[in-house]
Parts: structure tokens; sequence; C-alpha cells
């Protein structure tokens, strides 16, 4: 594998300023969203090929919302690119201060296989907004999808903006690393190859964004809107077969209302993927073999009170919740990244809590009650990535919320606005004034210290 010559094509548009103004940025943008557009078709077909993934699920959670992005951009693009202006303080005037927003550079960006086109272009939006030329690493185990994706950048964008490294496993990253020192690598995945992606970030001291993973937790109070609370766990959980890293990973309910809530979990699986006349048309299957086993191995843990079959053929898991387990259990400690749905009970918050720690930073917290109060003890209570109250995985919909991990589930965060500052460097600028110098700033300082105090205190 050898990236010097296109990579060398990348550093010198970018340093020969090719994506420096604000109208180069737009027409690349404009001409990214027409090529998205024009294959809309293509990107169907591709996602069912890979996930079994219908239009409609794939327009909601891929294509759809990479287009809001990317709209969102086109329009904000111009004022976010405008350096900000901040007070000067008192010692600096006559001044003034502005954070410039410059672009880093040469930039990488690999991503997963579970929104194979979200997460890949998601990120790339705010890495093109910010003028940077891009290297593009998609999941090995979406060939569909990538293919397209391919089309779409070759057809928007030339070889030294953008470089798409087709069909590679991890293999790659060496390869594109070792003669060449990248200005920020953006990484969404797993946890452990996070650590490793980190690492050889590091000795090249290349900033980094990590999205990563890690088990989120889904309290529901005695209090909760039950039916509402089944409603949106099922929908976040069973979406794409489980394979979300923001999905519900395990319950936690109140002792009193367990029963009824497994309950509407079961109601709700059964009207939004079973119903026997859409014939699976909303179900997903699993990405592959490996995490197929992997899954399967889950549900000798505790009891299945629904679901539990699975069908290799197909490689799909049916909606499965599971109650009576151990936190020993394997599917208490990793993070689940499927269709199965443990339900625990609680009778205090202080014993949830416990069990939440034992998995410190998810990704993200879910909390459905009707007390307001309680809601934001517990949003309190868990250091998580992001929260949602009365609701699970949405907060990433909004792009005002910048969407990111905590601790093991992540460094740094993006969409809207927050991908263009990810990808940008904040470089401070403070212009002085010449006319007014007073020598009382200058050595020798002897007797005023009194004034300085008085000045920068
Ligand atoms: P993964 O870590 O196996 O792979 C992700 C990408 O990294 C792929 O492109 C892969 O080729 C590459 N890769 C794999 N091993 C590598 C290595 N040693 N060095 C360099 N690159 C390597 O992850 P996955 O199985 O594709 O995705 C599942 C995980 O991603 C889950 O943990 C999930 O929670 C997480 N995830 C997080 C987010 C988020 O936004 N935080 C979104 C989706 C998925």
């Amino acid at each position: 594998m050898e990236f010097d010559d296109q990579l060398k094509e990348l550093r010198e548009n970018f340093k020969a300023g090719g994506l420096k103004t604000y109208e180069q940025r737009k027409k690349l943008l404009k001409a990214f969203l027409a090529s998205l557009q024009a294959h809309e078709e293509a990107i169907y077909t591709a996602l069912e090929t890979d996930l079994k993934k219908s239009p409609e699920e794939t327009w909601l959670t891929e294509n759809g919302f990479v287009q809001t992005e990317l709209k969102l951009t086109i329009k904000q693009l111009k004022k976010w690119m405008k350096p900000e202006k901040v007070c000067t303080n008192l010692i600096n005037l006559p001044g003034s201060s502005r954070i410039y927003h410059e672009p880093k550079g040469v930039v990488l960006i690999i991503s997963p296989w579970n929104y194979p086109l979200n997460l890949l272009f998601t990120p790339f939006i705010g890495a093109i907004a910010a003028g940077n030329t891009v290297v593009l690493k998609p999941s090995e185990y979406t060939p569909a999808i990538s293919a397209v994706m391919k089309k779409i950048i070759s057809e928007s964008f030339a070889k030294n903006e953008v470089l798409y490294v087709e069909g590679e496993g991890a293999e790659v990253i060496p390869a594109l690393m070792k003669n060449f020192r990248f200005d920020h690598i953006f990484y969404t995945g797993s946890t452990a190859v996070g650590k490793k992606i980190y690492e050889a970030a590091a000795k090249q001291l290349i900033p980094v964004t990590l999205e990563l993973g890690g088990k989120s937790p889904c309290v529901v109070e005695k209090d909760a809107d039950l039916d509402v609370a089944a409603k949106r766990i099922v929908f976040a959980k069973f979406t794409n077969s489980g394979q979300t890293c923001v999905a519900p990973d395990y319950i936690l309910v109140h002792n009193d209302v367990h029963r009824q809530l497994t309950d509407a979990l079961q109601k709700y699986i059964k009207a939004f993927f079973l119903q026997p006349e859409a014939n699976g048309y909303d179900y997903g299957k699993i990405i592959n073999k490996e995490q197929f086993d992997r899954l399967v191995g889950y549900l000798g843990d505790g009891t299945i009170i629904f679901g539990g079959m699975y069908d290799k053929e197909k490689m799909q898991i049916q909606p499965t919740i599971i109650e009576d387990l151990s936190l020993e259990d394997s599917i208490m400690q990793e993070e689940i990244f499927g269709p199965i749905l443990p339900v625990l009970s609680f009778t205090n918050t202080n014993g949830a809590i416990n069990i939440i720690n034992r998995n410190p930073d998810p990704l993200a917290f879910y909390i459905f009650t009707k007390d307001d109060e309680n809601a934001d003890l517990w949003i309190n209570a868990v250091p998580s990535g992001g929260a949602c109250v009365n609701n699970a995985s949405v907060h990433l919909i909004n792009p005002k919320l910048p969407f990111g991990g905590r601790g093991n589930s992540g460094i740094g965060s993006y969409h809207g606005r927050k991908s263009f500052t990810t990808f940008s460097h904040q470089k401070s600028v403070l212009k002085s004034s010449t006319w007014f110098d007073p020598k009382l700033k200058y050595p020798p300082y002897k007797g005023k210290l009194s004034m300085f105090k008085k000045v920068t205190g």
C-alpha cells in the first residue's frame, strides 16, 4: 500500500490554499450535496444489501441526516468562518481580540459499519467546511455503500481535495501514517481500537477526536409514563437491530413498575418490528458472522422473557428481552451492540447508580420520569457523554447539541457548528494599537506593584 504521492497532493493543495476561501468551500459542499442527492436510490439499495435497512430508515438515520447537516453548514458557513470578536482586558487596551478559525491541514476520518454513510460523511462535512483536505477511511464491512460513497466523493471532489481509501481494514492506518503526519484524526468505533488510534496519534502529537462506545444505561422511575417510555426505548434499542452506539444498552426499572414496563416493551416490539404483514420490512440484520456469534453467546445469560430466536442464514436475531441477570454475566460487562435488552430492577437510587458506575462514562444516559427535579438529580449523578430525559438516542439529531463521549466513551464532539470548530484550530489574535503606549507597562518596574495589581487583578 503506497499513499505517499496522493497524500503529498493533499498537503500541497492545502498549502496552496485550495480550500481557503468561503466561496471555494461553499462550492464543494454544494457539489457534494448534489452528488449525494443524485445517488439517493443507489444509497437505499446499498444499505439494504449491507444492513437490510429500509429506505425510510436510511433516510432518517443516514442520507437525510447528512443532508440536514450539509444544508445547515452551507447556510451558516460564512458566519462560522468569521473571526469571533471577544472582549479585550484592561492591560491590553487599546486593542482588539478575536478568535480565528484556522483549518488544521490534512485530516483523517475513520468510520465504522453501523451507520456507514452518516458516520463517514457527517464529520467530513465539518472537515471540508473548516477548509481541510481529507482522507476518508470507511469500514471494510459495508462494501456496497462504500462503493456508492466512493462514487459520490469522486464526482464532487478532486484528487487533491479528498482521498477515499476503499475496502481496506485496520492495516491501512499504519500505512497511511508511515511517512505522513496528519493534522487531526477523527475516529468513530470501539473503545479498544480507539485506544490504539490514540497511541499512534500521540507518537506524532496529532490531535484526535474519538467517538467511542460503551454501555449506555436507561433508568425508568416508577412515576414515568410507561407507555411512552416503552415506545421510545423500543425504537432506540431495536432500530438497526440494536447496532447503534447510543442505543439503551440495558434498563434499570423501579421494582414497582417492572412488569408493567416489560409488558409495554413487548407490545411495542410487536407493533414496530414483528407485524406479520410487514414481513420484517423495518427490522435489520447483524453485520457479520463474528458479531452474530458474539450476540448469540449472550442468549445464555439470565432468563429470556421475550424473543431469543435467531436465524443464521438471514443473520437476524429477534428483538429479545432478558431478566434475572447477574452483574457478573458477560452481557452486563460488555457493550451489547445488538437487539438484546437486559432489564434489571432497582429499589433505591444509590443501588442503581452503583450498577451504572461499574461501567463509568457511558456515551449516553437516559432517564424516564415525570419529575423534573428528579430528572436533574439523575443527570447530575451519572457522568455521561450526552443524555435524554423521557427519551433515548434523539439528542444526537439536534445539530445545536455537540455530540460525543467522555472518558471511556470518547474525546471531543461534533455535529452542527461543533463539527466546524472540531476541524479548526482556534487561533487567538490580539491586535494592539500603537498610538498609546505608556512607559508604566515596561521595566524598570520598581515602585509599580500597586498599579500592576490595579490593572491586572
Ligand atoms: P471498530 O473499532 O472495529 O472499527 C472502526 C473502524 O476502525 C473501521 O474503519 C476499521 O477498519 C478501523 N479499525 C479497526 N481496527 C483498527 C486498528 N487496529 N487500527 C486502526 N483502525 C482500525 O468498530 P466497529 O466494530 O466498526 O464499530 C462498533 C463500535 O463503534 C461500537 O463500540 C460502537 O459503540 C462504536 N460506535 C461509536 C459511535 C459514536 O458516535 N460514538 C458511533 C458508532 C459506533
